[in-house]
């Protein structure tokens, strides 16, 4: 016999029964449309983009000395063709494909988008990363304003705060132009090389290719090299511009009224990344806190064999803003229950209850007890699933043309025709 087939740990179904509160299909649903609801009016649109692309594109999207990268993160396939694709293991490089491939240059500039879906990372899974998760992604292409960083903070705080979350942290950090990078990396190099033994691995690597992501491994081993050598944060390496760009979103965030800390360790794991980068955290999550990031782009398009594109964006963690909600105890708007459930009480009544079930939606909430019942289990079936009404449809029924109806709470039980059971429903709420 064929043992149970089971879906790939770190993968999760999700639904609304899920034993885990990140993978309740309601929770789930809770958090997109609180934040399609915030983003849309805000002016942006929604855009979907297919879920792999040219590895190319996902590559050259997140930098090649990234974890995604440095750490084979990326879940890569061969099509038939022997193209080379990849799993999407974040959706801006996408968006900016897109919007290169569809010459929204020419439109009128910034084009804001946003979008949600699964991103994939081949990670070590545990409680709050996972190797599917999924991501609510915003991005505004084509200006390059403080403006537009305050703007994208500002609305992702307000999606937080709208879901009901209270413990939150922004912090706020930049990592400079790329002169500016090029300063820091060469102090971080010379300052870490001497240690390059006690370095991880991966560090190693990271030390040549890109030595500002040593600063935020997650190696122990790491982290604590990073604080004895006393490293200088990157805002003291920042150019004019770039200091200046940065000061001027932390004004404008001051004078939105919203709180946020400085922090200069925030380098952010993609390499393309220039100036803003931020993180919003949450006090009760633990570890794995960060509830989702952002940064500003300005020089991915052009990575991408696109024009020059100035980017600033963030992706937020849905299952990881779940933990967040049970944490803190969030009540989530329940579904609805059926207004009326309809139960065939013998074989013959089942076609007409869909019938009839069929005309009444999509107006009226009707579920069906698909096998025929007595009316005692009908009625304790309605109560489990909190319908309204019960309505039965038997042998009787049949031969006066009618259905018979109880109301729930008050037990009133009544005789119906089918036209007259369209205008008991007609109003927007029957009692
Ligand atoms: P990143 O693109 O790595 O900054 O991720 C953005 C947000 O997605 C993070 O702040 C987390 O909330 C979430 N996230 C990242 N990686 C994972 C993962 N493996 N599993 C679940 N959520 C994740």
């Amino acid at each position: 016999m064929t043992a149970m087939l089971k879906a790939v740990p770190g993968t999760n179904d999700i639904f609304a029964q899920a034993k885990e509160y990140p993978f309740r299909e309601p929770v789930f649903r809770y958090i997109i449309q609180t934040a399609e609801e915030v983003l849309r009016g805000a002016g942006a649109q929604m855009i979907h983009t297919p879920i792999f692309e040219y590895l190319e594109v996902l590559q050259k999207g997140v930098g090649l000395t990234s974890d995604i990268v440095v750490k084979k993160e990326m879940y890569i396939l061969e099509d038939r063709g022997g193209r080379v694709l990849g799993l999407r293991p974040e959706p801006t490089a996408s968006i900016v494909r897109a919007y290169n491939q569809h010459g929204m240059k020419v439109w009128p500039q910034p084009v804001r988008l946003f979008t949600w879906g699964p991103i994939f990372r081949a990670e070590r899974h545990q409680k709050g990363r996972y190797k599917q998760f999924h991501q609510v992604d915003y991005e505004a292409l084509g200006l390059s304003d403080p403006l537009l960083d305050a703007e994208a903070i500002a609305l992702m705080v307000r999606i937080y705060k709208t879901l009901g979350l209270k413990n939150l942290e922004v912090k706020l950090g930049s990592v400079g132009d790329p002169e500016d990078r090029t300063r820091y990396n060469l102090y971080l190099r010379e300052l870490f090389r001497p240690h390059a033994e006690r370095l991880s691995e991966d560090s190693r690597v990271r030390l040549e290719a890109n030595p500002m992501r040593i600063l935020d491994s997650k190696s122990e081993q790491d982290q604590q090299i990073v604080a004895e050598l006393q490293v200088k944060p990157m805002l003291e390496f920042l150019g004019d511009a770039s200091r200046s760009f940065h000061e001027r979103v932390c004004q404008y965030l001051t004078q939105l009224g919203i709180a946020f800390t400085v922090d200069p360790s925030i380098v952010r794991g993609l390499d393309y990344y220039v100036r803003t980068a931020w993180e919003v955290h949450h006090a009760q999550i633990g570890a794995k806190s960060a509830l989702g990031g952002g940064g500003r782009y300005d020089g991915l398009s052009e990575m991408l064999g696109g024009p020059q594109v100035p980017g600033v964006g963030f992706g937020i963690g849905i299952e990881r803003v779940a933990i967040a909600l049970e944490q803190e105890g969030v009540a989530i708007p329940p579904d609805p229950s059926p207004t009326l459930y309809l139960a065939p009480l013998d074989e013959a009544a089942k076609i007409e209850a869909l019938a009839l079930a069929e005309q009444l939606r999509p107006k009226v909430y009707v579920e069906l007890g698909y096998t025929p019942k007595s009316p005692r289990k009908a009625l304790e079936e309605a109560l489990k699933k909190g319908a309204r009404y019960v309505g039965f449809l038997g042998e009787g029924e049949r031969a006066r043309g009618v259905i018979t109806l109880k109301h729930l709470e008050s037990g009133e039980q009544t005789e119906l025709e089918p036209l007259q059971l369209h205008s008991l429903f007609e109003g927007p709420d029957p009692k």
